[in-house]
């Protein structure tokens, strides 16, 4: 194992100060314990990341590995309506990972959990043969009843994503090719930099939580994937016209033929893909617009059965699944 002493590291990692006040007891004892907040649903979520498949030293620092690990998590608890509360995290250490480089990992989920007041409350650390292996549990809250399942959608509803989607993949490819050590373009950084740290949308779920009926997605295996699990969890049809997709700059400019295949079979983007009512839509829209969020309409919802169709220039065709697949791949 690279780390001399287990202990020295977990006293090393232990945060320095407390966030959430219903803690009782985070590190050092033989489990975390907290009071679960009055009139609150809790919602637990966990992604393991592992080298040589979700990242390797060529796309991701250590430090960006540590942020995204927790990224990817905090967006599901979004993805439910909820805020985040609490995290662990378990690590498989390889021999070829120096304290310094684990340290950095933690600092960059410190980061992100600073800004949402969230405390590191457990985890565990073992050895590991080949690759570094991180698994992140997150905890949340939501006021009862005001969640998002992904079965809520109803024939009738819009379809909307936010943000751009694609341009993580897009970031992705550029990594993939050049090393993280190429000098690229602006433009181009600005699509590595949705690869390396993506922002949960923890904002924007909340302020669709004052929607009576929302069912969400975050976008972290391809919006054709995504939009599919809402068709097939609330048994409906989606509509989603390809040119409403909304495309960054950026990506037009690098990637112009590839954009859209980028968006749809992707991944990573952590945006937000759900629908709402119609009657919802100009309303959710102009408050989204007062917070500087961007929501854009891309399609609507019908009784056709579970599918997602895109319509192409009045030609409907059927989008599969295909997302990223671990297994399929
Ligand atoms: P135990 O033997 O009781 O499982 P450990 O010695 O594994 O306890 O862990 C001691 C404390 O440190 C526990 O509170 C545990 O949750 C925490 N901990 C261990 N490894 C990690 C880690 N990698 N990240 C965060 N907390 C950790
Ligand atoms: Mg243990």
């Amino acid at each position: 194992m690279a780390l001399q002493d287990e202990f020295h590291f977990i006293d090393q990692i232990k945060p320095k100060r407390v966030f959430q006040s219903g803690l009782i007891a985070g590190i050092g004892d033989d489990a975390a314990l907290f009071r679960p907040t009055p009139n609150m649903e809790q919602i637990i979520c966990m992604d393991t990341m592992v080298e040589g498949v979700h990242f390797n030293s060529h796309t991701m620092d250590p430090y960006q590995i540590g942020y995204k690990a927790l990224a990817v998590n905090i967006s599901d608890i979004a993805a439910m309506g909820g805020v985040p509360t609490y995290y662990l995290v378990s690590i498989a250490i390889p021999k070829d990972w120096n304290e310094a480089d684990l340290l950095s990992i933690y600092e960059g989920m410190a980061m992100l959990a600073d800004r949402y007041a969230m405390d590191l409350i457990g985890g565990d650390t073992v050895s590991i043969a080949e690759t570094l292996v991180i698994t992140v549990t997150v905890l949340g809250e939501v006021e009862k009843g005001k969640h998002f399942l992904r079965s809520h959608a109803k024939p009738g509803d819009i379809v909307f994503v936010t943000g751009t989607i694609g341009d993580s993949a897009a970031g992705l490819n550029l990594l993939l090719h050049n090393g993280k050590e190429h000098s690229f373009t602006e433009l181009e950084e600005s699509l590595i930099h949705k690869h390396q740290y993506p922002i949960p949308k923890v904002e924007i779920g909340r302020l669709l939580s004052s929607f009576d009926r929302v069912s969400l997605n975050d976008i972290s295996d391809g919006l054709a994937s995504e939009a599919n699990e809402i068709a097939k969890a609330s048994g409906v049809t989606l509509r989603i016209d390809d040119d409403k997709i909304p495309l960054s700059e950026a990506i037009l400019t690098q990637f112009k033929d590839r954009a859209l295949e980028f968006a749809f079979y992707g991944g990573e983007d952590f945006e937000l893909v759900g629908t709402v009512a119609a009657s919802d839509w100009d309303i959710l829209q102009k408050k989204a617009k007062e917070h500087g969020y961007v929501l854009s309409k891309i399609g609507i919802v019908s009784d056709d059965g579970p599918a997602v169709f895109l319509n192409r220039n009045g030609e409907l065709q059927k989008l599969e699944m295909k997302g990223y697949n671990h297994f399929t791949k």
